[in-house]
């Protein structure tokens, strides 16, 4: 029998560095995680690649994958859709591999009730200065869209009592650090590891 791969999901206010700090992950060769590719209504910004970065989709296309309950997640995130797609996610971690999610907070929240045995891990900023920095600097969004975000970033810091585990980004490198280390302590935990030895147990 196959040993369950981890749900791992990294989540926390956007401009935290999330997605930077999973790029960073994804880039090492080292990385066993497989990445799951989100859906999203939002439009694709320079240099994004549909199947990459994202699965683009309408408004359309994204409610009637809601209707069919193919979402294991979804939240609607200023003004666009973001959700993960179920099978892939079942199945990759049915055959043994371990799943990264990088999602904002309420999507996690609802991934914590339907997959209480997942591995969340909240991304915090070092101070919510730093936060609007980051958001205003990255030049993507406009003023109005800065504020919206900085208002629903205090909301979701509240929701860190939700997690296994915070991580302070501070740099990207230690973060990412402490991520995998997490999951590789993770792997180690007697839940996951008593069947095996039993088994062997068993044989001998
Ligand atoms: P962005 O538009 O900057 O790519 O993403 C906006 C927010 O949506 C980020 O916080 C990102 O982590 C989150 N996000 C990306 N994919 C998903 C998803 O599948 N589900 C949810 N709930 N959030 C997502």
């Amino acid at each position: 029998m196959i040993e369950k791969g981890l749900l791992i999901v990294l989540s926390g206010p956007s401009g935290v560095g999330k997605g930077t700090v999973r790029k960073e992950i994804f880039s090492q060769e080292d990385t066993r995680f497989e990445y799951s590719i989100s859906m999203t209504t939002r439009l694709p910004r320079e240099g994004e690649v549909d199947g990459v970065d994202y699965f683009f989709k309408s408004r359309e296309e994204f409610e009637s994958l809601i209707e069919q309950g193919k979402l294991l997640e979804y939240a609607e995130f200023v003004g666009n859709y973001y959700g993960t797609p179920e099978d892939y996610v079942r199945q990759t971690i049915n055959n043994g591999k371990d799943v990264f999610l990088e999602i904002e907070v309420e999507g996690a929240k609802q991934i914590r009730d339907k997959f209480p045995e997942g591995l969340f891990i909240f991304l915090a900023p070092p101070s919510l200065s730093e936060l609007q920095n980051r958001i205003t600097t990255r030049g993507t969004e406009t003023e109005e869209l800065i504020l919206n975000r900085m208002t629903t970033a205090r909301k979701e810091i509240e929701m860190m009592d939700l997690y296994d585990y915070v991580v302070e980004n501070d740099k990207v490198e230690n973060a990412t650090e402490k991520i995998k280390s997490i999951v590789q302590a993770e792997h180690c935990r007697i839940e996951r590891v008593k069947q095996r030895y039993q088994k062997m147990l068993e044989v001998d």
